[in-house]
């Protein structure tokens, strides 16, 4: 996770830490290098530019070139400003609603959706103690229903009998009512994605948003796609409003530019990550942990 980034600020860091004094220019310099590092690492252009100007905002007074210990105080500065970029605090999944809470799936095909649907039943259930009921609303692709059925075997997760020939919308509703009957505290509805945005499925998706009212809308993306995962998360929340990302796949993401530009981009805190394809292997984002092990 984020290898590549680490080892290149690891080294740009270690080089100014090593030197007794600092001047303005060196830091300026190390900034520079830093400003590198973020863009290879695929970070928004704006976002590495914001995130430098803060960093130097702080770095270049007075009181840090002329400090004992300089580059522990930049050092420091780096790492407070990289986790307010990646959004400050942990921000798990809100259940502050009437039972049974409905949460709305979204995201592209691919993304891993259905796993993390599944992923997220299990962790309600094991460590939460609730009682959580999954729907699969992808009347397009029977075995996108298949897939979570089984997976709802696999992890003990309810999930709601697949009736053929009812849409969206009818699903859902059915989700809710039988969350209701059954005195479920948590309805999972995985939404049906395709392999690129599109008006069907954005209309869809919203005629099943307005049909139950989530409580939260976490979009689903691919952390391996860098960039694409921002842009497809700014599109889902101007069409639709999300409450979250879960940004998946970060156990393979050598550079990490989906993870440090998500929050800055779209304003929207990524409160889960996907790493790994067992169903325990979902983590909350907690910014300080990950700013951490970025800075090693
Ligand atoms: P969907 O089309 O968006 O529902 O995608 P799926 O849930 O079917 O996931 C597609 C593939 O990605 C599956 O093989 C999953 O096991 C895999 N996958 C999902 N999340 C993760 C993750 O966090 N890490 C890894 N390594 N694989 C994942």
């Amino acid at each position: 996770m984020f290898d590549a980034l680490t080892d290149r600020l690891g080294g740009i860091l270690d080089r100014l830490t090593r030197r007794g004094a600092l001047t303005e220019a060196d830091v300026a310099e190390a900034m520079r290098e830093v400003r590198r590092a973020l863009l290879e690492a695929d970070v928004a252009l704006e976002v590495a530019r914001d995130f430098i100007d803060r960093v130097k905002a702080r770095a270049v007074g007075v009181d840090v070139v002329k400090s004992v210990t300089p580059g522990q105080m930049v050092v420091k500065i780096v790492h407070d400003e990289l986790v307010k970029t990646l959004g400050s605090e942990a921000q798990g999944i809100s259940l502050a609603a009437s039972a049974p809470v409905p949460i709305l799936m979204v995201g592209l095909q691919g993304s891993g959706k259905t796993t993390s649907t599944a992923k997220i039943g299990r962790r309600l259930t094991t460590r939460e103690k609730r009682k959580v009921l999954m729907a699969s609303l992808d009347t397009r692709r029977p075995a996108a229903m298949e897939q979570l059925a089984m997976l709802g075997e696999q992890t003990g997760v309810a999930t709601l009998p697949i009736v053929p020939g009812q849409t969206a919308v009818q699903i859902a509703k059915r989700a809710m009512e039988a969350g209701r009957l059954g005195g479920y505290d948590v309805v999972l509805l995985d939404t049906a994605g395709r392999t690129t945005i599109d008006e069907a499925l954005m209309a869809e998706v919203v005629e099943v948003k307005r049909a139950v009212s989530p409580h939260e809308v976490l979009l689903v993306a691919d952390a391996l796609t860098g960039q694409d995962a921002v842009v497809t998360a700014r599109a889902f929340d101007g069409a639709l409003g999300v409450t979250g990302i879960v940004l998946t796949r970060l156990d393979g993401d050598g550079r990490g530019g989906a993870a440090l530009s998500m929050r800055a981009v779209t304003g929207k805190p990524i409160k889960l990550v996907g790493v790994g394809e067992k169903f325990d292997a979902v983590d909350e984002f907690d910014p300080q942990r990950i700013a951490n092990r970025i800075l090693g």
